[in-house]
């Protein structure tokens, strides 16, 4: 499906090199490319797209990573300022605990949504409706955020009209706001303990969110069911239109080439086949990790090269966030079967008990003293954990019912999973049994609760793990969204300094994606590819 375009070697001089072909990367070099320069965007496997990406397997399409898209006043404005189609479709989403769900179709569903929770939890009334009165405060503040097309997208030079009609009346608003969610910044679990009582309760509001989720940003989250939108044909059809407008633009792109060393002082980058390509400024759209471990600092000025270690040190003493276990199924079912049941993009927990801390201290317990747990205690807790574990289910046909062959359907079912579980028991040699036990137990607690029709329907499965993440995609940890939260971050993570989230104490080498702002996800990874083009594209005027 993806081309790698030939790069004349003898002439690997670039005004920007693009490390990293995900939506950061694709963003960046597309809008460097418009700008007239001699671009390269260098991605190490055979399409672009990293964690969005879109594949076919026995005729099911099928996403590999995000399994709809969020516009945020971003992704719409940029293919509006790019000219770009895409036909998409909305992708509404259901929410389902033990046997019952309600299917989100507007902001009315929130009460939907309260009702849900009262039926399992009558005693917690109060608490209830004190959750549903927060989020509908999140969702106002979430219209603002969101409010406008983003400008850093528009051409204000040639529409002043926006800055006058919508800029300045939406700032003030937009600095409230800011200041109202940064106090929300406490980890969602802790936020919900200080007032709600039930840990079951706490645990269905919160567990499929990545640990120490800022609460304003799960909080947020209804507002975001509401707005998931899906490309036709799958979200890697975004990939697809980002890097035709790459080409287009006269842009060049190498796929299958792993950047292996980054030498700021001589202003070039090494690849695994000891390739050269020299550049004046350099955007790196991949891991952060990797960039302060290959990059070759001493040839720098001291103290040019003691800015960098602080970084380095910095950024190499912090984690990937929570990473994803997903199991693809293939099954002979017909797609109105499941349409019966919810939307195609659904949050479903089996149990109503919840994970709970028990659990977490479990998880810690095991993660810590591994080697003396036996195989048999490991399996123990991994039968507990996808039983009250939340799912996040994915049916691309329900969206659109080219994505699967005629009277079949395919199913993402993921959870949430700590890599170094996964690493650790890679170690201990029995990783490929692991993995299809739990693909076993999921197939069996969700075939025993909600889709008893996937009993014997499974044509082929198959998983990824947080380690095959962090080998296709090259993330530390297996991140999916960047950095693990704590409370003080590597990178970033005030919307009112976003700007100064692409720059890096290495010369004239800029950063973008996951890894430079937290929270992130497609948008803001959009956004800093964008503010970084931005940033070279002002320092050569
Ligand atoms: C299951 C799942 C669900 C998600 N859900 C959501 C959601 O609901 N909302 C949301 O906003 N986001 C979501 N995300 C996150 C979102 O997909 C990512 O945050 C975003 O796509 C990251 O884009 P990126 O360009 O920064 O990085 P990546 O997609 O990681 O791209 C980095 C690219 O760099 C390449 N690369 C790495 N190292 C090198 C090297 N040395 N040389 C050359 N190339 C290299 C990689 O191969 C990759 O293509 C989800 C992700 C997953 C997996």
């Amino acid at each position: 499906m993806y081309l790698s375009i030939a790069v004349n070697m003898s002439d690997n001089n670039y005004d920007t090199i693009v490390v990293g072909g995900g939506v950061a990367g694709l963003t960046a070099s597309v809008y460097l490319a418009r700008s007239g320069q001699r671009v390269l965007l260098i991605e190490k496997n055979s399409e672009c797209g990293g964690l969005v990406n879109t594949f076919n397997r026995d005729g099911f399409w099928f996403d590999a990573g995000v399994r709809a898209l969020l516009d945020a006043g971003i992704i719409f404005t940029m293919l509006k300022d790019l000219n770009i189609n895409l036909e998409i479709v909305r992708s509404p989403v259901s929410l389902g605990i033990e046997n019952e769900i309600i299917n989100i179709k507007d902001s009315s569903s929130l009460e939907d949504y309260r009702s849900l929770l009262k039926k399992f939890y009558p005693e917690s009334s109060g608490e209830i409706d004190e959750v549903i009165r927060i989020i509908r405060k999140v969702m106002k503040h979430m219209d603002v955020l969101y409010g406008i097309e983003n400008p850093v997208f528009k051409d204000l030079k040639r529409d002043p009209g926006f800055i006058f009609k919508k800029i300045l009346p939406w700032f003030p608003r937009f600095l409230l706001t800011v200041r109202k969610i940064n106090r929300m910044n406490a980890p969602v679990e802790d936020y919900l303990r200080t007032f709600v009582r039930d840990p079951s309760l706490r645990d269905m509001i919160s567990q499929h969110f990545f640990r120490n989720t800022p609460s304003f940003f799960a909080l947020s989250y209804f507002s975001l069911y509401l707005e998931y939108f899906y490309p036709k044909g799958g979200v890697g059809k975004l990939v697809e239109a980002l890097k035709s407008k790459l080409l287009e633009f006269g842009g060049e792109l190498k796929t299958e080439t792993k950047i292996t060393g980054v030498f700021p002082a001589e202003h070039f980058v090494k690849d695994g086949q000891n390739g050269n390509y020299k550049y004046k400024n350099l955007i790196w759209a991949a891991d952060l990790k990797t960039l302060y471990r290959i990059a070759e600092i001493e040839t720098l000025s001291p103290s040019i090269r003691t800015t960098i270690e602080e970084t380095r040190a910095k950024i190499l003493g912090n984690r990937g966030g929570d990473s994803v276990f997903a199991i693809f199924l293939e099954v002979d079912e017909p797609l109105e079967s499941f349409a019966k049941v919810s939307h195609g993009h659904f949050f479903y927990t089996p149990l109503k008990q919840g994970l709970g801390e028990t659990h977490r201290q479990e998880l810690n317990d095991l993660l810590k003293n591994f080697a003396h747990f036996s195989k048999e205690e490991i399996l123990n807790w991994l039968d507990k954990f996808t039983r009250l574990n939340t799912y996040e289910i994915s049916i691309p046909g329900l969206k659109d019912p080219s994505l699967a062959p005629p009277g079949k359907t395919g199913l993402i079912i993921s959870i949430l999973a700590e890599y170094d579980l996964f690493r650790q028991i890679k170690e201990a040699g029995w990783i490929d049994e692991f993995t299809a036990d739990l693909e076993d137990r999921i197939l069996k607690v969700i075939s025993d609760s909600i889709y008893p029709m996937l009993k014997d329907k499974v044509i082929a499965r198959f998983s990824f793990t947080p380690l095959s993440i962090e080998s296709r995609i090259g993330s530390s940890e297996g991140g999916i969204t960047g950095w693990e939260f704590k409370e003080s971050m590597p990178v970033i993570n005030k919307l009112q300094m976003a700007d100064r989230s692409v720059l890096t104490p290495i010369p004239s080498v800029y950063q973008a994606g996951q890894w430079v702002y937290s929270p992130a996800g497609v948008p803001m990874s959009i956004l800093t590819g964008k503010l970084a083009a931005d940033k070279i594209m002002k320092k050569r005027t």
